[in-house]
């Protein structure tokens, strides 16, 4: 079951966790990328906290997602801004008026999410990009094995394969055996989620 309040503690406690491996998402995104994951983030993930800070504790998961999928958007920048943004407010639309979920329902909003992003990114699993932390996450929801090890068992499996979207397809062969930085913000941000979830 993920309840607002749970989901709102989970994304503050996402926020400390960018901060502490800001200079680790930063270095690999400068091995496949551009160098400013870590940094992009660490100013979209601050912002919310602020924002959240400043709010009593929500009620409403769909109220909840929304502002933090407009914020994401705002300030995160890059490609990765809008794709964490669609996330949230793929929930919103799939969690409006609802104070917790889970089963079915919660399902649904990860389903949403995933569909969303993969539109948005025009991509799929398969390419070594945040998708292919998400997805398997998602299904997972549905299944009986440990959230922590499915996330582990992700990030192993998206180091090892070749980049085909985004930035990090540049550097072709070179990409393989380097983790995709949006790979490990995800998980970061999941295992907060899956740690809150009851
Ligand atoms: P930028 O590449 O614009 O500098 P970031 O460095 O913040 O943006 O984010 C890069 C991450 O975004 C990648 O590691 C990857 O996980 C994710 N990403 C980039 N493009 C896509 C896409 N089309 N679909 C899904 N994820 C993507
Ligand atoms: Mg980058
Ligand atoms: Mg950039």
């Amino acid at each position: 079951k993920l309840t607002a309040e749970a989901l709102q503690q989970a994304l503050l406690n996402t926020a400390d966790q960018i901060e502490q491996q800001k200079d680790e998402l930063t270095d690999l995104d400068r091995e496949i990328g551009d160098g400013d994951h870590g940094i992009n983030m660490s100013r979209g993930f601050q912002a919310l906290k602020k924002e959240l800070q400043g709010k009593d504790p929500f009620e409403d998961l769909g109220e909840l997602s929304k502002l933090v999928g407009m914020t994401l958007i705002k300030t995160v920048g890059g490609a990765s801004g809008p794709l964490f943004g669609t996330v949230f407010v793929k929930f919103a639309s799939k969690w409006n008026g609802k104070e917790a979920v889970e089963g079915d329902q919660l399902y649904d909003g990860f389903r949403e999410a995933v569909e969303g992003v993969a539109a948005r990114g025009k991509s799929q699993t398969g390419q070594k990009t945040m998708l292919d932390v998400w997805e398997p996450f998602t299904e997972a929801l549905m299944g009986a094995e440990p959230l922590e090890t499915v996330i582990e068992n992700a990030l192993a499996d998206t180091k090892e394969l070749k980049a085909t979207k985004g930035r990090a397809s540049y550097f072709g062969d070179a990409t393989k055996g380097v983790q995709d930085p949006g790979a490990l913000s995800s998980s970061i941000l999941l295992r907060q989620i899956a740690e809150v979830l009851n």
